[in-house]
């Protein structure tokens, strides 16, 4: 069996599902498989901004409306015989439910974590019931297939945790009973109440691999809208190329900073069982892509990857009180555990005066709050100072497993930033050595990336890696 995973980009039009039809055509020619999409690109945050826009008592219709139009227009496009009628009521109806949770979230005036996952839900909902229908009118049998069936998860709304065991028997048991390819929602679950959560921005990845490791499946294609994991993000680098290998270790350290083709919950079911994961490019789909594994062939090269996170805050705990005195590191980190705020990068001198980490911009203010309560003894003695936010940074992650074996990578990535006049504000390596990240102002995240990239890849790439475009 394979997972294939189509994301938004790949699912973008009538034009683009065509395309993913055929690929799953063609895959079903060698094999059992089974696809995961997620909604038409640029829907789940349309549905995020209506469900906000709702919450408001704005008017919503027209914005509404203009979903369903793009959804008709497509199945206009791809769809024959009864397949039309079939695919309209769905979708009917489906508007009609987003219809009225949009009018609940206007009337209390509020679109809670628990509403909003369920109009989410309704992109993914559309957009594999479009691909299933698709598929039958070109002959190939395909089955919609509704991932609240299958996936069971809590009710943390937004990133929900997947009850693994459960799952794993609904999945063996769905897909034991049914002959033609499924094509299931990506990224929606069923929680305990019934409600549905959803897990995750970039999710329907996780799905795939959730999937993919029920099933015992023999690979997970992640297919996307370039040439595989590359070098770096390639909107950034316009000389990045793809990598042909990484290790699971590698891909889970350039997607935590940023490198948004896999999400990186993704990784682990598939890893757990050593199922290849590869990614592809379904705009060119002759090219075999990224594969990855767990251990891969050196090739002489120790940087793999670059990647990034645009905005970050920094925020920095100091006090000469902090000095020799320990437990402050877990005291901190745990506050911020307990107020489940996610903690992207930490730095902290020799001399422990001071600890810097950075956060994601939206989460400043609950962080700050959460560290000032916890050390407010400390402070009012005058042994720790209010935590110090400065905004507008990035973080810069150089990633490569053996990365750890050869002195002076360190050295080459500051020099080359040291001679473009680049400042950095914090530097972190993790002890793993895969990777060493770094903040600069967010005015210079462009130019560190490139600089980067340049002082590792500047000649031609080796013969694991090809450059992109195709
Ligand atoms: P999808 O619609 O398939 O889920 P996304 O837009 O979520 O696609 O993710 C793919 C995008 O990730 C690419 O178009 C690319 O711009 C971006 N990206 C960032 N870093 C990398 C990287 N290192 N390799 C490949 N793509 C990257
Ligand atoms: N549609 C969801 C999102 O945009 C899930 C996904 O695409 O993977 O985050
Ligand atoms: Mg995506």
């Amino acid at each position: 069996m394979k997972i294939l995973k189509f994301g938004g980009t790949s699912m973008a039009s009538a034009e683009c599902i065509l395309r993913v039809a055929k690929i799953i055509h063609d895959t079903l020619a060698t094999g059992p498989a089974a696809a995961v999409v997620s909604a038409m690109s640029g829907i789940t945050d349309e549905l995020i901004r209506l469900g906000d826009s709702a919450a408001r008592g704005e008017d919503t219709l027209e914005r509404v409306e203009a979903i369903r139009r793009r959804h008709l227009e497509a199945a206009e496009e791809l769809l024959t015989g009864e397949e039309v009628a079939f695919v309209a009521t769905h979708r009917d109806e489906t508007m009609e439910e987003l219809g009225r949770l949009l009018q609940g979230a206007s009337l209390v005036g509020e679109c809670s974590p628990r509403t909003r996952d369920r109009i989410l839900s309704c992109g993914e909902r559309l957009s594999a019931r479009l691909l299933a229908a698709s598929l039958r009118c070109l002959g190939t049998p395909a089955e919609f297939c509704d991932a609240r069936d299958l996936i069971v998860t809590d009710e943390a709304f937004g990133n929900a945790a997947v009850d693994m065991e459960t799952t794993g028997d609904r999945v063996r048991r769905h897909f034991g009973g049914a002959g033609a390819c499924q094509i299931v929602t990506g990224f929606i679950a069923t929680g305990p109440s019934g409600a549905t959560p959803t897990l995750g921005r970039g999710g329907s990845a996780y799905t795939a691999s959730i999937l993919g490791a029920a099933l015992s499946a023999e690979r997970i294609e992640i297919w996307t809208d370039v040439d595989g994991v590359m070098s770096a993000d390639p909107r950034i680098v316009p000389g990045a190329f793809s990598l042909s290998a990484l290790s699971y270790a590698e891909l889970m350290e350039l997607s935590h900073f940023g490198a948004k083709v896999v999400y990186p919950p993704t990784l682990r079911p598939a890893r757990a069982l050593e199922i290849p994961l590869v990614i592809r490019n379904t705009f060119n789909p002759s090219f075999a892509g990224t594969s990855v594994v767990e251990h891969i062939k050196p090739n002489g090269k120790h940087v793999r990857g670059i990647s990034s996170v645009n905005e970050v805050a920094l925020l920095r705990l100091e006090g000469d009180g902090m000095v020799g005195v320990p437990g402050i590191a877990s005291r901190l980190f745990g506050v911020l555990a307990r107020w489940d705020i996610s903690v992207i990068l930490i730095s902290q001198a020799s001399s422990e005066h001071s600890i810097c980490f950075a956060v994601e911009p939206g989460v400043v203010d609950e962080a700050q709050r959460a560290i000032d309560g916890e050390f407010e003894l400390e402070r009012g003695a005058g042994y720790v100072e209010p935590v110090v936010v400065e905004r507008d940074f990035s973080i810069i992650a150089v990633v490569g497993e053996t990365m750890c074996r050869i002195p002076g990578i360190a050295g080459r990535v500051f020099s080359a930033l040291g001679n473009r006049g680049i400042n950095i504000r914090a530097i972190a390596q993790g002890s793993s050595e895969f990777n060493i990240s770094f903040v600069v102002s967010q005015d210079d995240h462009g130019e560190a990336v490139l600089t980067v990239h340049d002082a590792f890849f500047s000649a031609a790439p080796d013969a694991d890696a090809v450059r992109a475009g195709g």
